[in-house]
């Protein structure tokens, strides 16, 4: 056998292996918590102290990490990589709380399925439904997972209620739980309902709940209303057709649930199979100009995320990458998509958090990170062999504006230059208004934090310290020559709320949705279309 034809067999193999995933939640669902339960059920690959956590982090040097020490956030994409029943699991964090960014979404561009984190006692909440919103445009099949069960929430039925009624999707529960929120005493396995998986508080204090395997007489016996309530409810939920179908969670139209406990680990081992068993593997990829890279093909990743300056001494950069198809070998040169040059590989690394180190191979579904990668873009494509361009990111709906100046007017040339740079490198989105003209650009971003991070890289990268003055706009939705002309006339523009972006797509902005509504009702004629996660 040809060694190309062994390698791609190898490439598939390992493709077929691994599931690629991200939790989407809103801060305080429990993703941490979630992540450390996931990681103690699987064996982490890697080092030990890659599990990641709020506390104890370890000293850093540069700039960067000061700034996360300063504000207790995390910049770092951390890319947990754990091994559970012969599969090899990627989980891809999302950064929340105050560093929710672009960069957040971007991350949604390199998985191949979602897990969706809802407090039970809160429901659907403003970042989850952002993040749900990625992953319904991009076809990201999304696994439910209801955790806090073992405090006092809302009933089970009203939260897959919720869940049908404002995303579409239909609720298709797999796991059920047998007690109140708050009153948790287990839950079935609707795939096995002759049985109940009882949860016991371990002793002594530990968090780990005790897992015990009890038949449904006995269940029924032992906990008398509450497992006849549940019988009952699964009754009612498989006569109402709420049973999983693979086919339509592939197809982004229905969403597996389970319920649980990540703080006590119930439920999580169930979780943890059902993206083993459910989520798809790192599939062929669709290439700009139709087809698609099969993952046996020769090597192709996406860059996903570009970090720079983690590194005060070497003012690195690191691009972070998906492998989609093919083997990835440390040290390989590959090409370049978008300049068509050679990019030398030497340097590749694993990330977990804030530890690296050398990876010598990686298989579609995996990342590496690449150091000393100024000339890559996130969205950019990397191959070899047959040429692979992987479609560009989309523009996310920006909720944030703000006008750039140079503080020191003599600098103006290396203001334009690092704007421009940052723009690229998709820092933040750099809009002109005809207006304002290119001296004073417009900055979008998705969180206020890109924001810092343009601040601290134009004083201390670019030697030009800027001014940020903040808009009053809060919402983009992308317009046409007609809607411009309409903008223009209306008494809304004030400037800047008609922009370009760097294609010369044209953005409205507004204030607010009741803004943009009265807009619409005043000129119908132009249009006026969401972009990804606008709200
Ligand atoms: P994140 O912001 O989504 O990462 O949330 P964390 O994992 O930090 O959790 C937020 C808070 O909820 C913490 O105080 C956790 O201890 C708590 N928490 C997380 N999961 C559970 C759970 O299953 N039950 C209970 N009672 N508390 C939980």
């Amino acid at each position: 056998m040809s060694t190309v034809r062994a390698a791609g067999e190898r490439a598939a193999g390992e493709a077929a292996r691994r599931r690629t995933f991200a939790v989407i939640s809103h801060p305080d669902a429990g993703k941490s918590t979630l992540t450390e339960a996931l990681a103690l059920h699987a064996r982490a690959i890697g080092e030990a102290g890659a599990v990641h956590g709020k506390a104890g982090r370890r000293g850093v040097t540069s700039d960067w990490m000061e700034m996360e020490r300063t504000r207790g956030i995390s910049v770092t994409s951390a890319v947990l990589q754990f091994a559970h029943r012969d599969h090899v699991l990627n989980l891809l964090d999302t950064p929340g709380h105050a560093d929710f960014s672009e960069d957040t979404y971007r991350v949604l561009a390199a998985v191949d399925c979602a897990v969706m984190l809802i407090d039970a006692a809160k429901g659907l909440e403003e970042q989850t439904r952002k993040l749900f919103d990625v992953c319904r445009h991009r076809g990201i099949p999304v696994i439910t997972f209801v955790n806090k069960w073992d405090r006092p929430g809302r009933e089970a039925l009203e939260l897959l209620d919720e869940i049908e009624r404002e995303f579409r999707l239909k609720p298709t529960p797999v796991t059920w739980p047998v007690g109140i929120a708050g009153h948790l005493r287990g839950l079935v396995d609707v795939r096995d309902d002759a049985h109940m998986l009882r949860y016991v508080k371990a002793p002594g204090g530990a968090r780990e709940a005790k897992e015990e395997l009890v038949p449904a007489d006995r269940a029924a016996a032992e906990e008398g209303g509450d497992f006849a309530q549940a019988a009952e409810e699964i009754e009612l939920l498989a006569a109402d057709g709420a049973v999983f179908d693979r086919e339509s969670f592939l197809a982004g139209k229905s969403t597996p649930v389970f319920f649980g406990a990540a703080l006590g680990n119930v439920g999580v081992r169930l979780l943890l199979d059902a993206v083993v068993d459910m989520a798809p593997a790192p599939p062929a990829r669709e290439l700009t100009g139709g087809g698609v890279r099969p993952v046996g093909a020769a090597f192709s990743g996406l860059v996903f995320k570009v970090q720079a300056n983690m590194d005060r001494s070497h003012r690195d950069r690191i691009a972070f990458v998906r492998v989609c198809s093919g083997i990835f070998e440390r040290g390989m040169t590959v090409t370049h998509a978008a300049s068509g040059r050679p990019f030398a590989t030497k340097y590749a690394h694993s990330v977990f958090g804030q530890d690296r180190s050398s990876v010598d191979v990686a298989y579609p579904g995996d990342v590496v990170g690449l150091v000393n990668a100024a000339a890559l873009r996130v969205g950019d494509t990397l191959y070899d062999g047959p040429k692979a361009e992987f479609p560009p990111m989309p523009t996310f709906a920006p909720e944030h504006f703000a006008v750039a100046r140079p503080v020191d007017i003599g600098r103006s040339k290396q203001f334009r230059r690092g704007i421009t740079q940052l723009g690229e490198e998709g820092v933040v989105q750099v809009l002109v208004s005809d207006r304002r003209g290119e001296q004073a650009p417009v900055l979008a971003a998705v969180g206020p934090m890109q924001f810092d991070v343009v601040t601290h890289r134009m004083a201390h990268e670019f030697s030009a310290p800027v001014t940020l003055e903040p808009l009053p706009y809060h919402l983009a939705r992308a317009t046409d020559a007609a809607g411009a002309e309409a903008l223009n006339r209306s008494r809304l523009v004030r400037g800047e709320a008609l922009t370009r972006l760097r294609d010369g797509a044209l953005l409205a902005l507004f204030p607010d949705r009741w803004q943009a509504n009265s807009f619409r009702r005043e000129f119908p004629e132009g249009r006026l279309d969401h972009l990804i996660a606008a709200h």
